[in-house]
């Protein structure tokens, strides 16, 4: 292999000492996610500018974008109107103006009279003839671009030359050979002629009588070639990790007749809904095969997620195994902690079991009580915050594990959960816990089909049978007294009420000084009730003692900071009136809401909304607040959410590691998808090292997120 040149982003330790300026390049590229030679192959120009010709002056039209070559024959500064440099240009047929209103010494020399130059930029003709505003101009010595000029995206600091040498230079070292099986791309009608190689070098300067539009609308031979890979790729690391998911293995937690899961079932207060019904009979299914489920299990907020957790607890538990539940915060895991209490500790005392209990913020000494009770088995369940992942908790044999509201957890969480069976005293490193991640935001099917492909889906879609839907409605800011009178005669009715400020982005301090000064004003319009206030800077035992009067039913009123405690369980609470709900994210808007409309009664939901000191609300507040109020199905709100937000913002990139394709567009490349869906398996299974150098290629070391 012949020696390459040092690459400018390759890290330190390359021989030559690295100046300022390579130091600065790097730090450059690296912003832009350009780390290898491939990454900068595939930094695809995002358009052109076509410099191979020049346009007579007298044969462009006006507002042409053209290339003009001439002799300079003025180069002044006036300042009149303003400072600026006038420059005319004669190219034998006509005279052109350029103007300049930030300029260089060294830019005033290059178009020092008698100069030869050429000026690419907008033409405008007029009365005084043709002119330019800051057109791009290098002398004309040289021949001519034999390809059009590309143009990349880039960070500050990083200029289109530099960049273009950087990329061209990136492109000529990567390893371009072919990854895609002949009788693969055989299937499909794409000319072999479009390699990776060749369609990259194309794409990074494209011959100058390529046709621009293809190029622009990703139609092009190469553009599909480029896709097809990128799909491919997707596919390819998406069945390794299912592949590799296989091969794990669990304890199966088949569900005895008449065990304890029988027991819960018959000891409910309510009969499960058809859709509760259904989840379980897939999980349990799952539970019972000796390889680690992964689920994900998606209801609504108040469709009844708990209760079904619960039911393969029981599972967990009557095989002899532990299930640990974890909940993002204090109050949801308390909340959880004391229903599951409730329905299985009497159940599990006859057996000697208990539930435990893990939190941050628990005394020493109960803590230590509850690890006891953890490593021991004796509690067959533990229900907790983060405390639960803490390497300090050792299970006696965890073969369940929950993640409530998964999307508040990192990909770490979830793998340190995993690790919690090889970790027990005398762990097993082949064996993992199933794991059922619950959420309230479900994840639209095309995403969840591209992105989630080892990940199981349940659906609840049903609530349970008495509950009213939520009135929603939007009020403006100026209107407030209005809504206070409506809390008045909630409370009047005996209901309570959640009044929810919004969160000041970085600014808890501004959070709370709103919340305080919202709270005073409620205590004082109403008089004779006990207004709450909960806010992120409490104490755990101050938001508990506030939580409890909240459900004791002695609050009248909470008003709450921040939304963490969105999984509170009050069905007496009739009214939710959210506070510049504009600046709310439309999923939490949903989850909020879904607070109230758990009980019989008739419940509504106010949006106070404010412009601020604009006119009016921007257009994505106003499609948050419209979807609101046209709809209270949390899969027609995660759809519009989805529009609104698009798939990387909604999948959380950065968070989930997930690989957002870049090229491939899954709504329009539906061929190119099914192509890649069904070339992967066999190109796993038939040529395992060529699927290996494509997958790294294209995914570097995202593909690993995958796995979690
Ligand atoms: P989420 O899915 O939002 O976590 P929960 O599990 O908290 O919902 O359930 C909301 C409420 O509905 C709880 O009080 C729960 O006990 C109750 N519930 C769950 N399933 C049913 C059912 N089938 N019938 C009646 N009530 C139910
Ligand atoms: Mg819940």
């Amino acid at each position: 292999m012949p020696a390459r040149p040092p690459s400018p982003a390759s890290p330190p330790g390359s021989s030559a000492p690295r100046s300022d300026a390579a130091a600065a390049l790097a730090k450059a590229l690296a912003k832009l996610g350009l780390h290898r030679d491939i990454d900068l192959a595939l930094h695809l120009p995002i358009r052109y500018e076509d410099e191979t010709r020049i346009t007579p002056l007298n044969a462009a039209r006006d507002g042409e974008t053209v290339q003009i070559e001439g002799t300079v024959r003025g180069c002044d500064v006036t300042y009149r109107p303003r400072r600026q440099l006038l420059v005319v240009l004669d190219d034998g047929g006509d005279t052109c103006t350029l103007r300049f209103f930030s300029f260089y010494p060294s830019q005033q020399k290059a178009l020092a009279v008698g100069n030869r130059v050429r000026a690419r930029g907008e033409v405008r003709t007029g009365f005084a003839g043709a002119t330019m505003m800051h057109p791009t101009v290098r002398s004309a010595g040289g021949p001519l671009p034999d390809a059009l000029t590309p143009v990349y995206s880039t960070v500050a600091g990083l200029s289109q030359p530099v960049l273009r040498k950087t990329v061209l230079a990136g492109l000529a070292r990567a390893d371009l050979s072919e990854t895609v099986p002949a009788e693969f791309l055989s299937k499909i009608g794409l000319k072999s002629a479009w390699n990776l190689e060749s369609s990259l070098s194309f794409l990074h300067h494209p011959a100058p009588d390529a046709a621009l539009a293809t190029l622009e609308d990703h139609s092009h031979p190469a553009w599909q070639r480029l896709k097809l890979e990128e799909l491919l790729a997707q596919q390819l690391s998406q069945l390794q990790a299912r592949r590799q998911h296989d091969a794990l293995r669990a304890p199966p937690l088949p569900a005895a007749a008449g065990g304890l899961r029988d027991q819960l079932l018959a000891a409910l207060p309510f009969a499960l809904t058809g859709a509760q019904q259904r989840v379980v009979a897939e999980i349990a299914a799952d539970i019972a095969r000796p390889v680690p489920m992964h689920r994900l299990l998606q209801g609504d907020v108040g469709s009844g997620k708990t209760v079904v957790a619960a039911l393969a607890a029981a599972a967990a538990i009557d095989a002899g195994h532990q299930c640990a539940l974890m909940a993002p915060t204090e109050i949801l895991a308390e909340q959880h902690f004391r229903k599951l209490i409730g329905w299985l500790e009497p159940l599990l005392a006859p057996f000697g079991q208990r539930v435990a209990w893990l939190t941050g913020s628990q005394k020493k000494k109960e803590r230590a009580e509850m690890l006891a009770l953890v490593v021991s088995g004796e509690a067959g369940l533990v229900v907790g915050t983060h405390a639960v992942i803490q390497d300090q908790v050792l299970f006696k044999s965890l073969a369940l594990a929950v993640i409530d509201e998964q999307h508040r957890f990192g990909v770490a969480q979830r793998l340190a959960l995993r690790a919690k069976m090889a970790a027990a005293p005398d762990g097993d490193a082949s064996r993992e816990p199933h794991l059922l991640m619950m959420t309230a935001t479900p994840i639209p099917r095309t995403l969840a089909m591209s992105y989630y492909a080892e990940l199981d889906v349940s659906t609840i879609d049903e609530l349970p049978p008495g509950r009213t839907p939520v009135v929603t409605r939007l009020v403006a800011e100026a209107r407030r007294d209005e809504v206070v009178e409506r809390i008045r005669a909630q409370l009047d009715q005996g209901r309570q009420v959640y009044w929810v400020c919004p969160l000041i982005e970085e600014s808890e301090a501004l959070d709370l000084t709103n919340a305080t000064a919202t709270h005073a004003a409620l205590s004082e319009a109403l008089p004779g009730v006990l207004v709450g206030l909960l806010h992120s800077r409490m104490a755990p035992a101050e938001k508990k003692a506030v939580m409890a009067l909240f459900t004791a039913g002695q609050m009248g009123v909470l008003v709450s900071t921040t939304v963490i405690e969105v999984g509170v369980d009050v069905p007496n609470a009739s009214l939710m009136v959210i506070e510049h709900a504009e600046r709310f994210g439309l999923s939490q808007l949903h989850q909020l809401r879904g607070r109230v409309g758990r009980g019989a009664a008739a419940s509504a939901c106010v949006l106070l909304y404010s412009t601020g000191d604009a006119p009016r609300l921007g257009e994505t507040a106003r499609a948050r607040l419209k979807a609101m109020v046209e709809t209270a199905d949390g899969f027609e709100i995660a759809r519009r959410d989805l529009d609104i937000r698009g798939p990387g913002e909604f999948l959380g990139a950065r968070q989930s590691g997930a690989p957002l394709l870049r090229f491939a567009d899954l709504a329009t490349d539906t061929d190119w998808l099914a192509w890649a869906q069904s070339t992967a398996p066999a190109m796993l299974d038939r040529h395992p090292e060529l699927a290996a150098r494509h997958v790294a290629r294209w995914m570097g070391g995202r593909s690993d997120f995958l796995k979690a």
